[in-house]
Parts: structure tokens; sequence; C-alpha cells
């Protein structure tokens, strides 16, 4: 079997994947600050974490997939000020913190669903665990971590001498120039594990503490409940690289002082989906939700295909263009499934071409996702005379368990006797050179649904409906 190497953030290097315990892996996805729709940045980055989850399906290993629902503590600044987001949120949209939770969770999940992302194995709602990031705290406290300021209770990152392992060395000089900084705060670093509900405000999620009203930080709701559904250590932890230097970075800290031990062995990042070279992001102005894709007539899979040509640690620049590319290519490849859909019980014996396809693609993928490698294969695969028919249908389903575009769903096409019959017949006036007559049966035929493509073999029929 081959090898699976991923590459790790904490050691900027390849390493070859072996799970902590057996055959099992705990896998963590930092999930949605539920307080608006997610835009395709996002999904690109769940999309990503669904791709290595599916990797590690195909090599045999049993997942236990935990992802979190921000519901409360992710504020606006990264710097532990601003306003809560979803409670933001709900002021804006006049409906309570926990409504605006429970919308934005569905719709996630929805936009999941559609993109035919596996759901985790495991949801867990940052409010679900205020008990428990109490405790963690209080930890951090008695081993002389923290310190108190006015507006809540921090972690003094000095007293950690492993503090920024995850930070490539370039993000090191940026992290010392970094952003506004919270009064009396002692590094730009530290970071807020509890925050204090302001004197005069109302909040609509807040919690007693031993330090006061409020609500936990961010950083610290990741960390316990990734403890808690999957030990510590546990096998990997993913996200967008965004979070590599502040949200990742203060994970590792809390779990490293508290307990003495990393937080997990790998730590996978996704690069950004960028509009016209700037990443994508609500602050810039510049997103699209999944709907905005369907409005204009776009598949979620044709989405999903676009981010398949480029692996995830590249940038990727959407363009209207690439997607209508993307779409097109699964058109393609939906065509070419059907073509080789196999008589109902037809067996076959793998020819060692088909061994050969089967061994390359494990080889590529499990080298560290290579996604656009792999799918150059599959189109190669799809035009090698070599291969038969019901190979091609075997590989191309074998593929998909990793590609996820529905192929399985494909279905042979049915089509009516009348369009058969028009097709016969504007065949007929082809040859005969009657134009004027065979495109006005082609219009005929697209009318009925069906689009017919003249090849060397005679015109091959398919519908005009996507999917
Ligand atoms: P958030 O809800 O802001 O925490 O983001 C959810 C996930 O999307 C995180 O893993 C982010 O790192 C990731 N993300 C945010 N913007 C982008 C983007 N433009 N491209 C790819 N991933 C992104
Ligand atoms: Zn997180």
């Amino acid at each position: 079997m081959a090898i699976l190497k991923l590459y790790n953030s904490l050691s900027r290097k390849e390493e070859v994947f072996k799970p902590l315990k057996g055959k099992r892996v705990g896998f963590y996805t930092c999930g949605p600050t539920v307080y608006s729709y997610a835009h395709i940045g996002n999904l690109r980055t769940y999309l990503f974490e669904d791709i290595l989850k599916r990797t590690l399906a195909y090599n045999g290993y049993r997942v236990k997939h935990v992802m979190n629902i921000t519901d409360v503590g992710h504020l606006t600044s990264q710097a532990d000020t601003g306003e809560d987001k979803v409670e933001m949120a709900a002021r804006k949209e006049r409906k309570s913190a926990w409504q605006i939770a429970a919308f934005y969770t569905r719709a996630f999940k929805k936009d999941l669903f559609r993109m035919n992302i596996i759901p985790p194995d495991v949801w867990i709602r940052a409010t679900q665990t205020i008990k428990e990031q109490i405790d963690l705290i209080r930890i951090l406290e008695k081993k002389g971590f923290t310190y108190k300021l006015a507006d809540g209770i921090y972690f003094d990152t000095k007293r950690l001498r492993s503090y920024g392992r995850l930070w490539p060395k370039k993000m090191k000089l940026k992290a010392g120039a970094r952003i506004e900084m919270v009064p009396g705060k002692k590094r730009p670093t530290d970071f807020a594990l509890w925050k204090f509900t302001p004197k005069g405000v109302k909040r609509q999620m807040e919690w007693n503490s031993p330090w006061g009203r409020g609500f936990p930080g961010w950083h610290t709701e990741c960390v316990v409940m990734s403890i808690k559904e999957l030990g510590i250590p546990f096998d990997i932890h993913c996200g967008g690289v965004d979070h590599i230097l502040i949200h990742h970075t203060n994970e590792i800290a809390q779990a490293e002082a508290a307990y003495g031990k990393p937080l997990a062995k790998f730590w996978l990042h996704c690069e950004f989906l960028n509009v016209e070279g700037k990443k994508m992001a609500k602050s810039e102005g510049n997103i699209f939700k999944l709907e905005d894709l369907i409005q204009k007539g776009f598949s979620p899979l044709a989405f999903r295909y676009l981010c398949l040509t480029c692996h995830y640690r590249s940038k990727l620049n959407f363009t209207w263009q690439s997607l209508k590319a993307s779409q097109n290519a699964l058109e393609n490849l939906y065509q070419k499934t059907r073509e080789t859909i196999p008589a109902r019980g037809a067996s076959f014996s793998p020819s060692s071409g088909f061994k050969r396809y089967q061994k390359r693609f494990r080889e590529i993928i499990n080298h560290d996702l290579d996604t656009p490698k792999a799918l150059a294969l599959l189109w190669n695969m799809t035009e090698d005379k070599k291969i038969s028919p019901v190979e091609k249908y075997h590989l191309l389903l074998d593929f998909d368990r990793i590609f996820g575009l529905g192929l399985k769903k494909i279905k042979r096409l049915r089509i009516p006797k009348k369009v058969r019959d028009l097709v016969k017949l504007r065949e007929e006036y082809r040859k005969k050179g009657d134009f004027k007559k065979s495109d006005r049966l082609r219009n005929e035929i697209e009318r009925l649904g069906y689009l017919v493509e003249d090849t060397q073999t005679g015109p091959k029929i398919r519908p005009t409906q996507f999917l």
C-alpha cells in the first residue's frame, strides 16, 4: 500500500502519516462562526478537509471527525476587542443570538450537503461546553499562565517557552508588528481566555465564572471541544491558513500550558480563495455565497470541481470564467461516465492497465492530496484505448470516492423514441447537406431537453439539463 504523506504546518515539511492509535484517526476541523452565511472561500477550506477525510478512509483508516460550531466568543477583531459576531448579528437582524446561531448553522449544513461534503461524526457547539472551558482556564490560572485585566482573563504568552511553534519565520516578523492592544495587555500575543460582560451592556449569551460574568474566548473553545471528543493528543487538526498565526497558535499554547502535551500531531491548512488577488473575506466586500453561484446557473459541484483543479496549499483565484470551465469539464465527465455504464450484472477481471491506474491514483492522492494531478490522471484514463469501458466505469467510481463529484448517481440515459427519431432524421438531412432542415431539427431536439453532438462515430445525445 502506498504511504500517505501530508504537509504538516508544525514541522513545515511533508511527513509520513501514521495514526497515534492503530487504524483510528482523531480529526478536528474548526467550524463556522454562525453569524452569517458561509462564503465560497470558507467552503474551499471545508472542501479540502473533506478531501483529506476521504483520503484517510480510502487508505483504510477509521476517522472520527469532529467539527465545532462557534456560536459565542468570536469577536470582530483578532485583538480581543470589538463585538461578539453572533450578538452583533442578533442586534442587526432583531433576533435572539440563539436564533441567529441556529439559523446560520442550518444554512451551513445545507451548504455542506450541496457541495457533497461528508458531515462530521460529531457536531459540537461552543455554548455546550462552557463548564469545561471554565475548568481549563482554572488549570491555566493554577499553573500561573493567566493575568486579569479590567475586561477579562488573559493568557500570558511569555510564560510559555514553546509559544509560537506554528509560526513560519516570515510570520514571526509580522507578529511583532501586530495590532491594536487592549489596555494593560502585557504583549500583543497575549490573548483573552474569558471576557467580562462590559458594564452597562446586556449580553444574550453570558455565564457566571469564578472571575465574573462573561463569555469564553474563541481560542479556548476549540481546545476544549477537540479534547473533549478526541482526547489529547489527537491526530489531525485543520483550518484555513489565516488560523496559523493566532487561533491555532493559541490553541496549541493552552493545551501545552495546561496539560504539558501537544494538542495534535498534524496541523494542515488550506490556502485562500482569492478574488482579483485579494483574499475573499467579508471585510473586503468581495464575497460570493454558494447561493449566488446557484442563482447564476452553476452547480455547487462545479465549484467543487474548480477547487479540485488547484492544490490546497496554493492560492486559488476565483473567476466566473474558471467556474464556467469547471462546469463544462464536469458535464463532460458526467457524459463520459454515462457512456461507460456497464450492463446490469456485467463482470470484469481487472487488467494490468486497470491496476496500474489504481496504483498511480493512490500514489498521487497520497502525496499530500494532489487533486490537480489526480484529475489529470482521470482524464488520461478516460481517453486510454487500452482500458475497456467497464474498467473505465469502475475506475471513475473508485477515483470519485475522493473527488466526491457524484459519479455514482449518473444513470444511463433513456432517450425517448421521439427524440431518437428526430436525431435519425436530422442525420439524414445532414448527410444530404440540407443544413437548414438539420438545424431546425436540432432546435426541436433541444426544446425537448437534449443536445446532439456530431462525432466521428455518429451523433451523440445528451440532456441539456445539468446533472
Ligand atoms: P471563519 O468562519 O471566519 O472562522 O472561517 C471558516 C473557515 O474558512 C476557517 O477555516 C478559515 O480559515 C477559512 N477561510 C476564511 N476565508 C477563507 C478564504 N478566502 N479562502 C479559504 N478559506 C478561508
Ligand atoms: Zn478553532
